[in-house]
């Protein structure tokens, strides 16, 4: 599980997040849903370790979190903004991950290494890996261009792919799908989900759209000015809205 535990942040003056606590399920698709400005992406990278809180902590199965770097956190992280590699192709880009974490083993245990698979078939099991998850995206045809010849669409699914190829434990999103236009957006929030359910990883999905948090999430934790408002299931929410601002932004009856 992640606990986020009395999290405080503040930007200069401005209180960011309020003695903010939320507990994720291993397994758990969770969807953070909030008015633009209100924290989602602050609370988001603090659990990537790109931002320090204040005050608070942060555990992933009972471990607290907080002196470690990025890296070392089992955390792979889809951005608002796709931050790619311009210079690299798509499928150097989505390899990426991957080339660092198996070459730079093989070169780090040089004894080890010569019972591992060699370098050369690193990389051609690597280059299966990315082709395997380009089909699944959609993404085949495009692997060999750079990032610059691509629509935002087809970029938001290569950063999309270079965040699945490590497999990682966990996945956080910002905003993933904010790019895309709403043929495309339907489709890829579908994958997404089989994605969630076939891997058994953790997500933590950050949206400001309430069809895409109650059609996704197994749980929807409402935020507002750096605090929750109410943490429960698409149907408990439109049931039993916990006040009227949160009736109003998920357009339920109150
Ligand atoms: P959006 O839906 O627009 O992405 P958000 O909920 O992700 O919004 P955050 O990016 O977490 O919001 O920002 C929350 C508040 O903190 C905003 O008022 C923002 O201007 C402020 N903020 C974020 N990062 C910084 C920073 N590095 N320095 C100063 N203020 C910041
Ligand atoms: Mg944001």
């Amino acid at each position: 599980s992640i606990d986020f535990t009395h999290i405080e942040k503040s930007f200069g003056e401005m209180a960011i997040l309020r003695d903010l606590s939320l507990s994720v399920a291993s397994g758990e698709f969770l969807t953070i849903l909030g008015p633009s400005g209100c924290g989602k992406s602050t609370l988001l990278r603090i659990l990537a370790g790109l931002e320090r809180q204040d005050r608070g902590t942060v555990a992933v199965d009972g471990r607290i979190v907080d002196h470690l770097r990025p890296k070392r956190r089992d955390v792979a992280m889809v951005f608002q903004s796709y931050a790619l590699y311009p210079h690299m192709t798509v499928a150097a880009n989505m390899a990426l991950p991957l080339t660092m974490r198996r070459l730079s083993a093989a070169q780090r245990f040089p004894l080890l290494g010569r019972l591992l698979p060699n370098t050369r078939s690193i990389e051609s099991g690597i280059r299966r890996d990315v082709a395997h998850l380009a089909d699944a995206l959609s993404i085949s045809p495009l692997l060999d261009r750079k990032p610059g010849q691509l629509s935002g669409g087809q970029r938001q699914r290569v950063a999309l792919g270079r965040a699945m190829v490590r497999e990682p434990a966990v996945f956080l999103m910002d905003e993933p799908l904010s790019n895309l236009d709403a043929k495309l957006r339907l489709q890829t929030r579908a994958e997404i989900k089989e994605l969630h359910q076939r891997l058994g990883a953790t997500f933590v999905y950050v949206t400001h759209d309430q069809s895409e948090a109650m059609t996704m999430s197994d749980r929807v934790a409402v935020m507002m000015e750096g605090q929750l408002l109410q943490v429960a299931s698409p149907s408990e929410i439109y049931a039993n809205p916990a006040d009227r601002r949160v009736a109003e932004f998920v357009g339920a009856p109150k």
